[in-house]
């Protein structure tokens, strides 16, 4: 097993951004990676659009930082950097921060099902 793996992330105006991950890597690294780079992608996101650049929010810690993508116990996981607090599995942390976070509609792209989040994109590009 060896390459890499990629897709491209685009935003509304049409721009985009390639991730990519080493494949052969521990499933849970290559997640932690790309939810880095996702993260990396979406805080620019935000900030053109003039939102506020915090992404994914800490739930713990509203207004002061991003969560981290780490791998633990084996499991990709947004952590909390400064307390070290598991928040959620990477994949499920709309599921978690739903009503939580006022983060707004750009967190739910983070969410498990590719497809909708895609399907949602592809209409968010049309507006
Ligand atoms: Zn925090």
């Amino acid at each position: 097993m060896g390459g890499i793996a990629g897709v491209m992330l685009y935003e509304p105006d049409g721009s985009g951004m390639g991730i990519s991950t080493m494949l052969g890597q521990p499933r849970a690294q290559q997640v932690a990676e790309l939810a880095d780079q996702v993260q990396e992608w979406a805080v620019e996101a935000l900030c053109a659009a003039m939102r506020p650049a915090v992404w994914p929010e800490c739930p713990l810690h509203p207004n002061a930082h991003p969560l981290a993508p780490v791998v633990r116990h084996g499991q990709a996981v947004w952590s909390c950097p400064r307390s070290g607090v598991t928040i959620a599995l990477i994949g499920e942390l709309a599921v978690t921060v739903a009503g939580v976070s006022g983060g707004g509609g750009c967190v739910e792209a983070e969410g498990g099902e590719r497809g909708s989040a895609r399907k949602r994109k592809r209409r968010a590009a049309r507006d």
